[in-house]
């Protein structure tokens, strides 16, 4: 079958590299990719944002089946418009993706089925807002109701520091949105992923992330630096609860709604005391944890997208082996403030790529036959093994191997489960 996958970051390479392996995949082509997904696949110069040039695209290229990676086309609306055309199409509807675009909406559909997750109050003007938080006190947390690329959230430590937050959210950083104030939860965070085709659920793996850019867990907030699969405080117990209390009511509660959600749910979730609390929905794959999971699934990723997207969960299963995956983001000097693009990365080219150790691309870019850096996140190397301190080992000899002034990693990703 051809294949068409959104997107061309790391998450993207990842996706590409797992189904390139599958002998289902006849064609793979990616829009936009970048250097090292040109390596497994088709890359096309498209506006991934544009419904009707997706269209157009998918029509005049004879695509069996399109995946979206990014929350952007779906928030947009691509899938509605591939799907109304008769594309089979991995990822939710316009209305299904409101989980991840609007945060008030995700909190009615957890009070709706009971779902726990932190007490909320949503404002559309400064000065309730401003009378609730004092009532409330510190620590307490703020967002702007809308995607916020990671940006639009304060866990307020103080009084001062969150009113501080409301009103840069009400003197439209954000644009013109509404804010969500929440209780804040203490615990261990980890990501759970569940593949969901409306009805039936199933879930793909578990994994952490370290978001901030600094060793120890120091300095500030990044798209993520580096993650593992699995997740070790996501005991089977505890997954088993999550999809008890959590994501099985979220799913049945959207199809009641009209809006059943297609795709996978990536649930971040607060675990203390042996019980999760759901902290937000994703609707896509998160990146990097993507390339963990992509690693540890392999071939069997475009089997399991199909069903997902044919209907067929029911009859699914993920074929584990007991491994471990651990990825490390290697970025640009200066990110994630300013950073220059443009720089060389060498040796990349004589690196192994197997099923235990892959340098998935993110912002790279081919110049003059080197590889340069073109985005603030570059790579993810990424390895695989039989305990996750191997993983380790194989994910840090790429890094090792690379040579590339102009970039940097963490040094302990995975520190909390080594
Ligand atoms: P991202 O894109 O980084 O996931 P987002 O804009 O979707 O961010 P959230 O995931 O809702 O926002 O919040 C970002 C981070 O803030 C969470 O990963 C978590 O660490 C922290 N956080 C959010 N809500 C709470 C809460 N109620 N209690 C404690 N911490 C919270």
């Amino acid at each position: 079958m051809n294949i068409l996958i959104l997107g061309g970051g790391g998450r993207e390479h990842a996706l590409a590299w797992a189904i390139r392996q599958n002998p289902k995949c006849d064609r793979l082509i990616v829009a936009r990719g970048n250097a090292g997904i040109a390596g497994v696949a088709e890359c096309a110069d498209l506006d991934i944002l544009s419904r009707a040039d997706v269209l157009e695209f998918a029509q005049g290229n004879a695509i069996d089946f399109v995946i979206i990676g990014p929350e952007a086309p779906l928030a947009a609306g691509v899938s509605d418009a591939l799907r109304d055309a008769g594309f089979l199409v991995f990822g939710p509807s316009q209305a299904a993706a409101q989980l991840e675009a609007s945060k008030a909406f995700t909190k009615e559909i957890c009070d709706a089925c009971g779902a726990p997750t932190a007490a909320w109050a949503r404002f559309d003007t400064a000065g309730p807002a401003r009378d609730y938080v004092t009532a409330q006190g510190a620590p307490i947390v703020i967002k702007a109701d809308g995607l916020a690329a990671g940006k639009g959230v304060t866990v307020a430590e103080t009084l001062d520091q969150a009113l501080a937050a409301i009103d840069a959210i009400f003197d439209g950083e954000f644009g013109d949105t509404s804010v969500v104030i929440e209780e804040f939860m203490a615990g261990e965070e980890a990501s759970f992923f569940i593949l969901s085709d409306g009805t039936d659920c199933l879930p793909i793996g578990t994994a952490q992330d370290h978001k901030r850019v600094g060793d120890g867990d120091t300095g500030p907030n990044t798209g993520g630096m580096g993650a593992y699969s699995p997740a070790p405080v996501l005991t089977q117990a505890i997954q088993d609860q999550v999809m008890d209390r959590i994501v099985r009511p979220t799913i049945a509660t959207m199809a009641d709604r009209g809006m059943p959600f297609q795709g996978i749910l990536y649930a971040g979730l607060m675990i203390q005391d042996g019980q999760a609390r759901l902290v937000e929905y994703n609707v896509r794959f998160g990146d990097p944890e993507c390339q963990v999971l992509m690693m540890r699934l392999g071939a069997q990723a475009l089997d399991l997208l199909l069903a997902c997207a044919e209907g067929r969960l029911a009859q699914a299963a993920v074929t584990w082996a007991d491994d471990h995956a651990l990825t490390v983001v290697m970025a640009a000097e200066g990110y994630p403030g300013a950073y220059e693009k443009g720089s060389r990365i060498n040796n990349l080219d004589r690196l192994p790529e197997t099923s235990f150790q892959m340098t998935f691309h993110a912002g790279t870019a081919t110049r003059d036959g080197a590889i340069i850096a073109t985005g603030g996140r570059v790579l993810a190397c990424t390895g695989r093994g039989a305990t996750l301190a191997e993983a380790h080992a194989r994910a840090y000899a790429l890094v090792d191997g690379i040579d590339w002034p102009q970039g940097f990693c963490r040094r302990d990703i995975g520190w909390r489960a080594l």
